[in-house]
């Protein structure tokens, strides 16, 4: 194993989907630096996977350049590299994976494969002090209402096809706003109404689809904009809450985190707090920094990684794992 017994430090890559980005991080938790590049959308497309990889090729020696700038460090001064092993876009994925071992075979450091949801809840846990939370994890690709127990973080609940976040930026999309929905979505639901749209909860899952298909379809038949951005977030929200609150129930736990791109809504948060408040519980939220996705949280869960004992990968034998599942691993540093 490596210098465990004094600081180290960790340069984490992530390139799971639109983010390429590169963090720097010591093993104190301290971030020395975190810098991301997003691929953006053509206005009315989604995520187009073969552009988003060449984007993170043509960006990726920049990032990393401006990360151990910040930082004020060299390559040579970095103890261990992580990176984004999965779930995620195969051909982004790649990117990432390329670039390690590229940077592996000039250095010669160790290097730890994350997953990238554990990454989160990891990153959220650190900024926010929480302990041992119910996190709900709500972003572009993922969404997942988990808890630690038994040795691994289990999923309680999740979505049964697209994660909240595409489904706001796919209904932002189809009625003309540009990538990322999310944050126009809000604006406009400050000023509506409410109007009815299907709400969707099956046991501890949820379902997004069929709700942007009928606010789209109310959208053609003429209805206002703020009006179905406020339902639309007042139902999506709703389901995440009951989730949430029936993992809170069933774990016994009184911590709720909220973490990913979508923890930025402020609507979102206030009604989680709600619920928190009503149950004594305690309720926390990622700083807006480090709710997207981000280099840094992969170089803190590499870091907690090494620091338990986990062995590093072996680069010639190791290949990304686009559909990594949360609790398919054993944490060894809790
Ligand atoms: P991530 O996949 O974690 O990088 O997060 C990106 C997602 O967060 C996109 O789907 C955005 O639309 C969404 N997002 C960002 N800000 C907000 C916001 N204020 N409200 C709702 N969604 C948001
Ligand atoms: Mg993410």
């Amino acid at each position: 194993m490596i210098k465990m017994a004094g600081r180290i430090v960790c340069l984490g890559i992530e390139s799971t989907a639109h983010t390429f980005g590169v963090g720097i991080v010591k093993s104190d938790g301290s971030v020395l630096s975190n810098v991301a590049s997003v691929y953006k959308t053509k206005k009315g497309w989604g995520i187009i996977p073969k552009d988003a990889a060449e984007h993170h090729k043509r960006v990726k020696k920049d990032v990393l350049k401006k990360a151990l700038c910040k930082a004020k460090l060299k390559l040579e001064d970095i103890d261990i590299v992580s990176f984004s092993q999965g779930p995620g876009l195969p051909l982004s994925l790649r990117v990432g994976m390329d670039f390690v071992k590229e940077l592996s075979s000039k250095t010669n450091k160790p290097v730890y494969g994350v997953n990238h949801c554990i990454a989160h809840i990891e990153i959220g846990m650190l900024k926010t002090k929480s302990k041992d939370p119910v996190t709900l994890y709500v972003s572009g690709g993922n969404t997942q209402v988990i808890a630690f127990t038994g040795g691994r973080y289990r999923c309680f609940g999740e979505t049964m096809d697209i994660a909240i976040g595409n489904a706001l930026d796919m209904f932002a999309r189809k009625v003309g706003m540009d990538y990322p929905g999310g944050p126009k979505i809000e604006r406009f639901a400050k000023k509506g109404k409410y109007v009815e749209l299907p709400y969707v909860v099956k046991g501890m899952d949820t379902s997004f689809t069929g709700i942007v298909s009928e606010a789209v379809r109310k959208f053609k038949q003429g209805a206002k904009i703020e009006d179905l951005c406020f339902s639309l977030q007042e139902t999506c929200f709703a389901m995440l809450t009951e989730i949430t609150e029936r993992a809170l129930a069933h774990t016994g736990k009184d911590e709720v985190l909220l973490t990913g791109g979508v923890a930025a809504n402020g609507r979102l948060q206030q009604m989680l707090k709600t619920m928190c408040k009503d149950r004594g519980a305690r309720f926390f939220v990622v700083p807006k920094e480090f709710a997207g996705d981000n280099g840094s949280m992969i170089a803190w869960t590499g870091i907690l990684s090494a620091m338990s004992g986990q062995m590093p990968v072996s680069l010639d034998k190791t290949d990304i794992k686009p559909r990594w599942r949360t609790d398919e691993l054993d944490i060894m540093w809790r």
